[in-house]
């Protein structure tokens, strides 16, 4: 099973994010809603340029894409929702 990639996110206020890519190996997706548990806001940029984000776990069962709470997508997007940065990819079951 491969990990499924973080194609892209406009949440350019997170410490992982450069130039609307995800450079943490891999973020956490949940609880209840399909929002990203990794984000963490600052201007100190983390992560690493060479990386490329994808997706470690998801704890959303509610999405069709969701199996064993990991997720089986191909690839996600997310973007800023209000407070949160979401999962676009999200299906309800
Ligand atoms: S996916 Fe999450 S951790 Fe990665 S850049 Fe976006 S908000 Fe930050
Ligand atoms: S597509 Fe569904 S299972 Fe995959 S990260 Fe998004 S909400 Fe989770």
């Amino acid at each position: 099973m491969e990990m499924t990639r973080i194609f892209d996110c406009n949440a350019e206020n997170c410490v992982y994010n450069k130039d609307k890519k995800c450079h943490t190996l891999a973020i956490n997706i949940g609880d209840d809603i399909p929002c990203c548990d990794t984000f963490m806001s600052g201007s100190n940029k983390a992560g690493f340029n060479d990386v490329s984000g994808g997706v470690g776990s998801c704890k959303v069962d509610s999405c069709s894409f969701n199996r064993s709470l990991e997720c089986t997508a191909k690839g996600i997007h997310m973007s800023v929702v209000g407070n949160q940065v979401d999962c676009q990819t999200y299906r309800k079951k």
